[in-house]
């Protein structure tokens, strides 16, 4: 826990940090780039700000000025961020010392961490096991106890969903809350810059010191910012919890409904109020189809760019058309190579209105559910997977099931709608932890943690740490 911690010795914490992440390395594979940290730790030294020395992490889609920033793609590896994004210079005015840059499925492009150019990134918890993405690196670093906060990005659910998987806080707040200004875009009408920690205390923290408008971002937030930590209560009583019913029918997993099931029986102890709140199920099932035609589109517009001449890798070719061509045919693997030709083809002009626009409008239906959803309630909870990571060699995922469609991708309401949402520990099965999700009203984030923090006293998940065993 960083929330009101006490700092005595700033290079002994930051150093057993670097150590523990370059001893989990070879298990993990969780870092892309170690930093050097003498400056860092120097400059901390005399830093008064909110997190004053406390080693961090950031994924590797977060702009750093003179420092490798890859996106965790081939056609990137060279490439050295010409200037700091906004919240790498919010952080390091906090004090922090960014001791590692994480790896990523390529410009945050899947959810399961094997789509990364430096390989597969491995569980804690079960080395055999996905630690889910794309924010995979940050979330395993910060679940193996290296370091208690880490940077991630979540378009889909790519803070969400890996939080499930290792047992630990993931939150996405408000769409404009956090800067975007040198995050290495993917989809920019559903990115949001996303944060992992161990205990809520720590993620209402984190949030004062990330956000805030930005004018080098003009989709981010005049609101001011609040006092999250002072004002955390996790007093349930008088609090509605809607619970999102579509998605407990898509869930098969007895233990995972269960933990679900008797978490909410301790809400209601403590004096909450619990209202099943299904969605048109049908409307619910093109969460998916509308994300990505959605997101391939929007990505391939932005990383048009990326075509080795302007930035990074360069694959020689007997024309310009031929070295572009060869640059990105190398320089993106082949989840990429299909997305960009997905979005290309929903882009097209012959295409347009029957893919990207009619995806748009079916957005807007299920924003405008969700909102109405939410309209009778606090906040919309419900478990954040289906079931456990993964193993890393399952390739088995039914993609038209009721449970996939539903269940495991549920959670891009959240990036459709913009809304606040994050995911808490709830128990473990077999070991092996499993979280639940938590969303609220747009800026209501202060609603959001103070359920959190009632759920986090009732589950007991606090500062979860997997020992890798090395
Ligand atoms: N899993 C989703 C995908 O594959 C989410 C990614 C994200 O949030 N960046 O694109």
């Amino acid at each position: 826990m960083f929330a009101n911690r006490k700092t005595e010795n700033i290079e002994k914490e930051v150093m057993d940090a670097l150590q523990s992440a370059r001893r989990q390395q070879p298990y993990l594979n969780a870092v892309v780039s170690f930093l050097d940290v003498e400056d860092a730790i120097e400059a901390a030294k005399s830093s008064s700000g909110k997190l004053a020395g406390l080693p961090i992490v950031l994924k590797d889609n977060v702009l750093t000025k003179g420092i490798r920033t890859t996106g965790s793609v081939a056609i990137l590896d060279n490439y050295i961020g010409a200037y700091d994004a906004t919240i790498t210079t919010k952080l390091k005015e906090a004090g922090v010392v960014i001791i590692a840059k994480s790896a990523l499925d390529g410009l945050g492009m899947g959810g399961t961490g094997t789509n990364s150019h430096t390989g597969l990134v491995h569980n804690p918890y079960d080395l055999n096991r996905m630690a889910g993405g794309s924010s995979s690196g940050s979330a395993a670093l910060v679940a193996s106890g290296a370091v208690s906060f880490a940077i991630g990005s979540d378009t889909g659910d790519s803070v969400r969903k890996p939080a499930s998987f290792v047992g630990i806080v993931g939150v996405k707040p408000t769409y404009g809350r956090i800067s975007r200004y040198g995050i290495i875009p993917y989809a920019s009408s559903l990115d949001h810059v996303g944060y992992f920690t161990r205990s809520v205390e720590d993620a209402a923290l984190a949030l004062e010191v990330l956000a805030g408008r930005d004018d080098k971002d003009m989709t981010s937030s005049f609101r001011e910012v609040e006092s999250y930590l002072s004002n955390l209560n996790g007093d349930l009583s008088g609090k509605t919890i809607g619970i999102l019913g579509n998605v407990i029918d898509s869930i098969k997993n007895k233990e995972t409904l269960e933990i679900f099931d008797h978490l909410i029986e301790k809400c209601v102890t403590a004096g909450a109020k619990v209202k099943v709140i299904t969605m048109d199920h049908k409307l619910l099932q093109t969460c998916l189809p509308v994300y990505y035609i959605i997101a391939n589109s929007e990505a391939t517009a932005n990383h048009s760019n990326l075509d080795g001449v302007r930035f990074g890798m360069q694959e020689w070719g007997d024309s310009l058309e031929e070295l572009m061509t060869n640059s990105r045919t190398k320089g993106f693997n082949f989840l990429l190579q299909k997305r960009f030709v997905i979005g290309s083809y929903s882009l097209a002009d012959e295409n347009q209105d029957l893919l990207l626009r009619k995806a748009q409008k079916v957005r807007r239906l299920l924003v405008e559910e969700f909102k109405n959803t939410l309209a009778e309630v606090d906040v919309l909870v419900a478990p954040a997977s289906s079931d456990v990571a993964p193993l890393l060699t399952d390739k088995s995922a039914d993609q038209l099931s009721a449970r996939y469609l539903i269940a495991e991708n549920y959670m891009v309401l959240g990036n459709f709608s913009g809304y606040p949402s994050m995911t808490i520990p709830m128990g473990k099965i077999n070991g092996l932890p499993i979280g639940i999700n938590i969303t609220a009203k747009p800026f209501e984030e202060q609603v959001m943690f103070d359920v959190a923090l009632g759920m986090e006293h009732l589950t007991g998940c606090k500062n979860m740490v997997a020992e890798v065993i090395v």
